[in-house]
C-alpha cells in the first residue's frame, strides 16, 4: 500500500517535532527546511495535524509548532488512519461511472481488510519513538537547532 505525499510529509513533520529537544516551537518554514518539502505543502500538513490535535501552535515572533500531548503518544497507524479519508483503496464508484463488478465484490472486501491489517501493524509504532540521533542529528544542525559537530 502506498502512502500519499500528504501522509508522508505529515509523518516527517511529526518525527522532526519529536526530535526537537529545544523546548521551543518550530516555525513552519524551519520544519519545511528540515523535512525537505516545499513550505506550502508543509503548511497544509501542519494545519491538518493541528486540526487533529497532534500539534499545538503558538503565535508571535517566537511562535511555531510543537507536539501536543496527543502527538507525543500518537502511533503511525493512528496518524495514517486519521489522514486517510478514502472509503476504498480503488475507485469502485466514480463520477465517470461505477465499476460494473461493484455488487458484493470480494476484492473490495479483501482490500479493506488488507488496509486494516496494514494500519494495525503500525498501531504499535509510536511516531515519537522513531527519530534516532544518527538520523536527526545532521537535520537539526542544518536547520540551526544544534551547533555543527554536536
Ligand atoms: S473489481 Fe471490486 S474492488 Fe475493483 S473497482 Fe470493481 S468493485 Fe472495486
Amino acid at each position: 500500500m502506498r502512502m500519499t505525499a500528504f501522509e508522508d510529509v505529515s509523518l516527517r513533520a511529526l518525527m522532526l517535532l519529536a526530535a526537537n529537544d529545544t523546548g521551543q516551537p518550530l516555525p513552519t518554514r524551519t520544519i519545511a527546511d528540515g523535512v525537505g518539502t516545499p513550505y506550502n505543502h508543509v503548511s497544509k500538513a501542519v494545519l491538518k495535524l493541528r486540526e487533529l490535535g497532534y500539534v499545538e501552535a503558538t503565535r508571535g515572533r517566537a511562535g511555531g509548532v510543537q507536539l501536543s500531548e496527543t502527538g507525543r503518544k500518537a502511533t503511525v497507524g493512528g496518524v495514517l488512519r486519521s489522514l486517510d479519508t478514502r472509503a476504498d483503496l480503488v475507485d469502485c464508484e466514480s463520477p465517470n461511472g461505477d465499476c460494473p463488478l461493484n455488487h458484493d465484490c470480494g476484492l473490495r472486501g479483501a482490500l479493506r481488510r488488507a488496509r486494516e491489517a496494514f494500519y494495525r501493524e503500525l498501531d504499535g509504532v509510536a511516531v515519537a519513538s522513531l527519530p534516532t540521533q544518527r538520523q536527526m542529528g545532521p537535520v537539526l544542525v542544518q536547520i540551526g537547532l544544534r551547533p555543527p559537530g554536536a
